[in-house]
């Protein structure tokens, strides 16, 4: 079911619980072996990144983005930054046919493998990743809410720093971690 709240109250307070974060992890962690134990192969250098041009959209739960967040703030100082897109076409995170984010990207893009022989697989997986997220979020009260990840990243970046997002049709905005720490 898609819905388009976000909580943002609650993320932000999962995203500084060290047990929240550290039971992601592992969830990531198993995921990731599950994935692996089809030894899936990527040769598209993040051609599924670009969403428009691929024809596909990536959604995340409130767990992966609340985990995302948390992420990237303990990673401030090393320079991670919150990118908020300008519009859904593509993921700010694949700059020259890498992900930049790879420690906490979202299930879906831990799943996705465009290859044929990796498309059996998938949806169980996904589905199964989807029921543990939502434990997760039932474990520390974190509202659902599943929508499309740019939205997410510009509402999110939108409602962080509580001011308007930039015109859609404008250049991505880099929004600091710093800068919405000294905001909130
Ligand atoms: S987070 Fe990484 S893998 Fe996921 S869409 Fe963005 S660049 Fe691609």
């Amino acid at each position: 079911m898609i819905s388009a709240d976000l909580p943002v109250a609650a993320i932000r307070r999962c995203s500084r619980d060290a047990a929240f974060m550290s039971e992601v992890a592992a969830f990531y962690e198993s995921l990731d072996k599950s994935v692996a134990s089809h030894s899936p192969v990527c040769t598209n250098r993040g051609a599924c990144c670009k969403f428009e041009s691929y024809g596909h959209d990536l959604f995340v739960t409130s767990v992966e983005l609340a985990y995302f967040l948390g992420q990237a703030e303990s990673l401030g100082k090393a320079g991670q930054e919150l990118l908020a897109p300008a519009d859904r076409s593509f993921c700010p995170y694949q700059q020259g046919g890498s992900c930049v984010t790879r420690i906490q990207r979202p299930v879906g893009c831990r799943i996705y493998f465009c290859e044929d022989r990796s498309q059996h697989w998938q949806g169980e997986l996904t589905e199964s990743a989807l029921g543990e997220l939502a434990k997760i979020g039932e474990k520390f009260k974190l509202q659902y809410a599943y929508l499309e990840w740019t939205t997410a990243l510009r509402k999110l970046a939108d409602r962080v720093i509580d001011e308007p997002i930039a015109d859609p049709t404008s250049a991505p905005v880099t929004l600091s971690i710093d800068s919405l720490r000294k905001r909130s």
